[in-house]
C-alpha cells in the first residue's frame, strides 16, 4: 500500500497531493486548490512569484499603448532582469538554473525560480530576499518542491509547437542568448573543469569586466518602461 501511494504521489492518480503545484510549483486553483500544495520547508529552489515584468504584458509583442515592439528590445529587456537576478542571487551560492516562465496565466507570469546547488544557499537567499522589493514591487519568495526542470517544462514549446501558448500549465522557458548564458554560467563550467583536472590548485576568483559596457551599444531603451535595476532595501 505504501508502495503504491509512493508511485502515485503528485501524480494525476493522486487524488490528495497536487500533480501541478508538486510538478511545477504553480497551480492555476492557488489556495483554493482541492489537492494539497505541500510547501517544503527546505529545497534547493526557490519560487520568486510573479517577479519578471514584461515590457508586453498585456498582449505579447505589443506595448501598453498598444505599439509593436521590436523582438530584439523585448530580448534585450530580459536579459538585462536575467543578468541582474544573476548576479544578485549568486551571493548566496553556486546557482544550478535560474527559469523564468514566459507564461501568461496569472499563477505563473514572470516566476522566477532559482535552483542552488545546496539546500542551505536556497535557505539564507529566502531570508535574505523576504521584505526586500525589485523594480518597486515586493519579492515573493518561497521554497518550491520543483528539483526537476525537464518534468516541470513543457516540451512542446521547447519544439515551438505548444498549443496553448501562454496559458498552457507547464513551463514556458524564456530563453537567454548564448552570449549572455556563456558570461553567467561560463565561470562555474571553467571552475568545475579546472577543480575536475586540477583539485588542489588554488582558483583565481572569476573577474566580471562587462558592468562598464552594460548599457552601450546600439539598444534603444526609450520606448520601453523603465525598469529598476536595484534590488531595495525595505524602508520599514
Ligand atoms: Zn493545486
Ligand atoms: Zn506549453
Amino acid at each position: 500500500m505504501a508502495e503504491h501511494l509512493a508511485s502515485i504521489f503528485g501524480t494525476e492518480k493522486d487524488r490528495v497531493n497536487c500533480p501541478f503545484y508538486f510538478k511545477i510549483g504553480a497551480c492555476r486553483h492557488g489556495d483554493r486548490c482541492s489537492r494539497l500544495h505541500n510547501r517544503p520547508t527546505v529545497s534547493p529552489t526557490l519560487l520568486l512569484s510573479n517577479m519578471y515584468q514584461r515590457p508586453d504584458m498585456i498582449t505579447p509583442g505589443v506595448d501598453a499603448q498598444g505599439n509593436p515592439i521590436d523582438p530584439r528590445q523585448i530580448q534585450e529587456h530580459f536579459e538585462e532582469f536575467y543578468e541582474d537576478i544573476f548576479e544578485e542571487l549568486s551571493k548566496f551560492g553556486e546557482i544550478e538554473s535560474l527559469n523564468v516562465c514566459d507564461n501568461l496565466a496569472d499563477h505563473m507570469i514572470g516566476n522566477v525560480y532559482v535552483q542552488f546547488r545546496e539546500e542551505d544557499q536556497a535557505a539564507t537567499a529566502l531570508k535574505a530576499l523576504q521584505g526586500r522589493y525589485y523594480s518597486g514591487r515586493p519579492i515573493i519568495v518561497d521554497f518550491s518542491p520543483v528539483t526537476d526542470f525537464r518534468e516541470a517544462t513543457c516540451r512542446q514549446f521547447e519544439e515551438h509547437n505548444c498549443n496553448r501558448g501562454g496559458y498552457c500549465n507547464f513551463m514556458h522557458v524564456k530563453l537567454i542568448g548564448r552570449d549572455l548564458k556563456r558570461r553567467l554560467y561560463g565561470s562555474y563550467l571553467r571552475r568545475r573543469r579546472r577543480s575536475r583536472s586540477r583539485s588542489r590548485s588554488p582558483s583565481p576568483r572569476y573577474r566580471r569586466h562587462y558592468h562598464s559596457d552594460r548599457r552601450g551599444g546600439s539598444v534603444d531603451y526609450h520606448s520601453l518602461p523603465a525598469l529598476s535595476l536595484s534590488f531595495t532595501q525595505t524602508l520599514a
